[in-house]
């Protein structure tokens, strides 16, 4: 070990970027080329992609659960418990609000969706938007293991929580199960460990693919929509994240937004919140500070019900429609957007594309055409990855003002760079 060993973080950004060239690199030269085609692109580049992120998926479920359940049951009190959710969903929904305000705001400042051409021929059925009651009551599993077979976040965390407080109930039995859950816990985040030094190269298999395919004219035609969704989620993320970091933890959000590198960089190439899961987690405890008791409920909550990035597409891109078709929004429409992506998104993994679905439901809910969809698709691709890393950051802007706001956020991990680097 006399050779110090480049970080994680450097070997994965060389990882996309390498990636990212390789797949201009096919894209200009090899078009043609049917073997690079099939066995670099079709082959090497898809099978490592997927088994990254198949890798990174596996562990979401385990951790979740055991992570939560370890976090449960060392509460003190029980009564913490609701006043912690009580806040994380009061701030969840609050940054959603504006972020979804923010890009309503944007569009029709900007007007992206003025003039540009309707190319409506394909047609994209819609879901109906849930009901609130639905979505309620979805998060309580009737089978847990099936909860957990379906990777069904919410209902997950709940099974976790009420299995977490009956351990603390539970006298000497509980103490005994406590103690063995504090251990799996150590012992999968060393799987997480382990398993992030495969980053580099999943990293730059996936780029690789996706930018030998990635329809880049498209977004040249689109480039108005682009620039306003692209300029109002880099927004949201520097300027209310800042903002709302500074004012409720006090701490500096430049240090912040440093420590996040990683967790970005994955949303980025995985276009999953859900398979972040493990790196927001890992960032918030052991880079940022935040105990394990609350970032365990927030990070995989917020996985799953805080979307900022995807509703500020929900936003810009309802705008964009109503403007290409020229149908006029009334206030009341705005409400009726704003209300759907919210709900929409609670009962929504985050999984790539997810947006698009939602995007759906809240066009249907306004009345506008579905097939809309069909002009903004092309780019959505580019726009998933950079609006998952908006996602994910807006999941640990909250857990650290809750963590600190309850007390349990160790304030000089926070301020040490070079807290929870490993040294493999
Ligand atoms: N891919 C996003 C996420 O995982 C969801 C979306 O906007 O499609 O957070």
């Amino acid at each position: 070990a006399s050779e110090k060993k480049l970080s994680l973080t450097t070997r994965v950004l060389v990882g996309m970027a390498l990636g990212v060239l390789a797949g201009f690199v096919i894209r200009t030269l090899f078009a043609d080329a049917a073997l690079v085609q099939e066995y670099l692109v079709n082959g090497l580049f898809m099978v490592g992609g997927k088994i990254f992120i198949a890798s990174l998926n596996m562990l979401v479920v385990p951790l979740i659960f055991v992570s939560l359940v370890c976090g449960t049951s060392s509460l003190k009190d029980i009564s913490t418990l609701g006043r912690l959710g009580g806040k994380t969903l009061a701030f969840y929904l609050f940054t959603t609000a504006v972020a979804i305000s923010l890009a309503l705001l944007m569009g029709e400042l900007f007007k992206p969706g003025e003039g540009a051409d309707l190319a409506t021929s394909s047609t994209f059925a819609a879901r109906e938007a849930p009901s609130l009651a639905e979505v309620i009551i979805n998060m309580f599993p009737t089978n847990p293991i099936n909860a957990m077979a379906q990777g069904n976040t919410l209902q997950i965390i709940v099974f976790a929580v009420l299995f977490g407080i009956a351990i603390s109930l539970a006298g000497k039995s509980g103490e005994r199960v406590a103690a063995l859950f504090v251990d799996l816990n150590e012992v999968i985040m060393k799987l997480v460990a382990l398993l992030m030094n495969l980053a580099p190269y999943g990293v730059f298999c996936l780029m690789a693919q996706l930018f030998t395919s990635l329809g880049l004219d498209a977004i040249l035609n689109l480039i108005e929509y682009f620039l306003v969704l692209a300029g109002t989620l880099l927004l949201h993320a520097l300027v209310t994240y800042s903002t709302l970091f500074r004012v409720f933890t006090g701490l500096s959000p430049i240090t912040f937004l440093k420590k996040m590198e990683d967790a970005v960089m994955f949303a980025f190439s995985t276009a999953s919140s859900n398979a972040t899961i493990p790196v927001t987690l890992e960032t918030t405890t052991r880079r940022m500070g935040v105990e394990n008791r609350v970032a365990s409920f927030t990070v995989p909550l917020g996985a799953t019900i805080n979307m900022d990035g995807t509703a500020i597409m929900q936003g810009v891109a309802t705008a964009f429609i109503a403007q290409a078709f020229n149908i006029d929004l009334t206030f009341g429409d705005y409400l009726m957007v704003i209300m759907t992506a919210t709900l929409a998104s609670i009962g929504t993994a985050g999984v790539p594309g997810v947006g698009m679905v939602m995007l759906a439901m809240v066009l249907n809910q306004v009345g506008l055409p579905v097939e809309g969809i069909a002009l903004i698709i092309g780019v959505d691709r580019l726009l998933d990855m950079i609006r998952t890393a908006v996602n994910i950051t807006g999941d640990a802007v909250v857990t650290c003002i809750v963590g600190k706001s309850e007390g349990a956020m160790n304030v000089s991990r926070f301020h040490d760079p070079h807290a929870g680097e490993k040294e493999e």
